[in-house]
């Protein structure tokens, strides 16, 4: 998550738009095509030599719009080549994806440590560079052998299927899904006068990858070799506890064919693909999610209640992790 832009010495002239779009495009590719919107923020800035340090004064929004125009006008370069870059929200929230990018900022050297960086608010919004061109068969078997694309929509089917199997029990406190939904209706509790009692279900849209070494088409080696470079690739990620699940970058690319070919739920609030958050299994009907800060909206201006099976959603809920 490091800023690697170097700033330009003084006298020179300011970069034209074309070049701005240029670089913050070389930017996100070196990124391997995913950037948090605020690294992009601060990049952008670097670029137009504008003085991080001074960002508390400036005007944010101003610099969204400017980040949004820049894109825009990469897309329209795009366009020809069917590819794009578009928005997404990391379904976790923004209290959890600022508490990550602050960890992997300690790791690099290079890293933004300048106050004005930390005037940038909690964002979960991300840019991705996706390829639009072609419906899912063809835009993997571009990339990927026809093995490997058995592979890719098994472990896809295999984390969709283990999202569904709730599972009862202690439920891990250290989870930081668990931790942001217990935050946000211990809030609402404490305004009621009532106890908090965390809950005891949850699931995972994760599986082991010893699961997935039992496709049949590749051996162990394979696979592994398939793990990693489709993580590399921002197709896949680890958890925390090294289980497999769906990262942004497939999520943008494959959204559709995900919702309606695999059955992954959406979001009650935004209609975007959840995997993690807050489900109501409700008693005779699919279950509902709510992406995280989804989850923190619905409770605190829409209602506590679930629409569909009138459960309370602040003390009937099902943690995904
Ligand atoms: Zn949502
Ligand atoms: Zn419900």
């Amino acid at each position: 998550m490091s800023v690697q832009v170097s700033g330009r010495s003084a006298g020179q002239s300011k970069l034209t738009d074309n070049d701005l779009g240029r670089y913050i495009l070389h930017y996100l590719m070196s990124s391997r095509g995913i950037c948090e919107e605020n690294v992009l923020l601060i990049a952008l800035m670097r670029l137009c030599d504008e003085p991080v340090e001074e960002a508390g004064e400036m005007d944010i929004e101003g610099w969204q719009k400017r980040l949004s125009d820049v894109i825009k006008r990469i897309n329209l370069k795009l366009n020809g080549l069917d590819y794009k870059v578009v928005q997404i929200s990391h379904g976790m929230g923004k209290n959890i994806v600022a508490s990550k990018s602050k960890e992997a900022m300690q790791f690099c050297s290079r890293a933004i440590t300048s106050p004005g960086a930390t005037a940038l608010s909690a964002t979960n919004r991300f840019y991705v560079y996706i390829d639009v061109g072609a419906v899912e068969e063809t835009k993997l078997a571009t990339r990927f052998s026809q093995k490997e694309v058995d592979f890719i929509k098994h472990a896809i089917q295999k984390t969709c299927e283990s999202g569904f199997n709730i599972r009862q029990g202690e439920v891990s406190a250290t989870s930081a899904v668990v931790q942001e939904v217990d935050r946000v209706r211990r809030l609402v509790l404490e305004r009621a006068g009532a106890a908090f009692e965390p809950w005891d279900r949850y699931t995972t849209f994760a599986v082991g990858s010893s699961l997935l070494t039992q496709h049949r088409a590749l051996n162990a080696l394979e696979i592994e070799d398939m793990i990693i470079r489709l993580c590399e690739y921002k197709w896949f990620c680890r958890n925390e506890k090294g289980e497999i699940s769906l990262d942004l970058r497939c999520i943008a690319e494959l959204e559709d064919d995900l919702l309606s070919t695999y059955e992954f739920p959406a979001c009650q609030n935004c209609n975007r693909l959840a995997i993690y958050g807050v489900m109501c299994l409700h008693t005779d009907d699919a279950p509902a999610m709510w992406h995280v800060d989804c989850y923190q909206y619905q409770i605190a201006h829409k209602d506590t209640h679930c629409t569909a099976c009138g459960e309370s959603l602040i003390t009937n809920g099902v943690y995904v992790i």
